[in-house]
C-alpha cells in the first residue's frame, strides 16, 4: 500500500529489541514522577518541550493536528529532533499524543471510517519522529450499530492502522459513555484488545473523569476499580492516566472535565491516585479547564500530593 511507504522507510534499520526497550520507557530517568498537561503544538514540537519545562511538567500531551479538523501540518525533522533533545537532556517522559476527536473508527459512514483510518496511519507515521511515544484515541461511537459491530469495526480499523514493529504504543481511552460512545466498560476495551492482531502495540489510557462518569467509583473505591481493571484487562495494559475532576456525578455519562479538586471527585481522589503504588510509574496528563498558569499550579499540587506531605481530603 502506497500510504505505508514512508513509514516502512522510517522504521528501516531499527532493531525490534530497541523498539521494545523504548516502549517500556514511559517515565523520566530517576524517581521524578511523569506529570504534565495538554499543550498547544501551534509553535511546533520543540516549543512544546520548552513550555513543558517552564511550567514544571515532566511529560505532556498534544494533538498531532487540529483536534476538530483534518488537516495536518508537516513536522520539520529539525523541530522533532529539537524536541527529542529536550526530552533526553531533561529526562522528560515521552509525550502522550492525543488523536483528534473527529476520528470515528466505528462510524456508520464508510467515508468517515476511511478518514479515521487514513488519518491515524498518517499520525503514526509522523510519530516515528518521536520514537517510543504513546498515542491515545477515543475508540469511537457505534451510532446505533450496536456494541458488537462497534468492536468489530474498531478492531478491523486498528489492524489496518497499526504497523507491527512501530515504536508508538496505541492507547484506547476509557470513555464516559456519552450517547453510543464505545469504551465505557473495561469489558469493551478488553474485547477490542483481544480482537487486534498486533496487540503488543496496544494499551489503555484511563481518564479519571470518564471512568467516574461511566460508573466506576474511582472516588471511594480506587483500589477496587484497579482490581477490576486488572481482572478484566490486565494492569500491564494501563500505560497512561488522564487526570481530570468531573462536573457531574458518578454514572452521569456526561464527560465534562473540572479542575483538580473542584469537581465531584475532589482533592481526596487525586491524593489517592498520586499515592497509589500501582499508578506511580504512569505518565499523568491534565486535561482540566486551565490556561498554562493554572496547569503549573495543578502540576505542583499533584507533586505535593505525591510526596504525601499533607492531606486535603
Ligand atoms: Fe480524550
Ligand atoms: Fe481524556
Ligand atoms: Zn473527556
Amino acid at each position: 500500500m502506497a500510504e505505508h511507504t514512508s513509514h516502512e522507510g522510517a522504521r528501516e534499520g531499527r532493531e525490534q529489541a530497541q523498539v521494545h526497550e523504548e516502549r517500556g520507557q514511559a517515565r523520566p530517568a530517576g524517581r521524578e514522577r511523569a506529570i504534565g498537561c495538554h499543550l498547544s503544538s501551534s509553535k511546533g514540537w520543540a516549543a512544546m518541550g520548552e513550555t513543558a519545562l517552564s511550567i514544571g511538567a515532566t511529560t505532556f500531551a498534544f494533538f498531532p493536528r487540529n483536534p476538530r479538523g483534518g488537516n495536518a501540518r508537516a513536522v520539520e525533522p529539525d523541530d522533532a529532533a529539537g524536541l527529542r533533545q529536550i526530552i533526553e537532556t531533561h529526562g522528560l517522559a515521552m509525550p502522550v499524543v492525543h488523536a483528534p476527536y473527529t476520528y470515528n473508527l466505528c462510524s456508520k459512514k464508510s467515508d468517515a471510517v476511511g478518514f479515521a483510518r487514513r488519518a491515524m496511519r498518517e499520525d503514526l507515521e509522523r510519530l516515528e519522529l518521536l520514537p517510543g511515544c504513546l498515542y491515545n484515541f477515543h475508540p469511537g461511537s457505534h451510532v446505533g450499530q450496536g456494541s458488537e459491530e462497534g468492536i468489530r469495526l474498531i478492531c478491523e480499523g486498528l489492524d489496518e492502522v497499526i504497523e507491527p514493529g512501530q515504536s508508538t504504543t496505541v492507547l484506547l481511552e476509557t470513555m464516559a459513555g456519552k450517547g453510543t460512545e464505545m469504551g465505557r466498560t473495561f469489558e469493551e476495551l478488553a474485547a477490542i484488545i483481544d480482537g487486534v492482531r498486533a496487540d503488543e502495540c496496544l494499551g489503555v489510557c484511563l481518564d479519571t473523569c470518564h471512568v467516574w462518569d461511566g460508573g466506576y467509583d474511582v472516588r471511594d473505591d480506587l483500589d477496587g476499580v484497579l482490581d477490576e481493571f486488572d481482572r478484566v484487562i490486565g494492569l500491564e495494559r494501563l500505560r497512561a492516566l488522564h487526570l481530570n475532576d468531573s462536573k457531574n456525578g458518578r454514572g452521569s455519562h456526561k464527560d465534562r472535565h473540572e479542575r483538580i479538586g473542584l469537581g465531584t471527585l475532589g482533592f481526596g481522589t487525586f491524593e489517592r491516585v498520586m499515592r497509589s503504588e500501582r499508578l506511580r510509574d504512569l505518565p499523568m496528563i491534565l486535561e482540566t479547564p486551565n490556561e498554562l498558569p493554572g496547569y503549573e499550579v495543578e502540576i505542583a499540587l499533584l507533586r505535593w500530593m505525591a510526596d504525601g506531605r499533607a492531606s486535603l481530603g
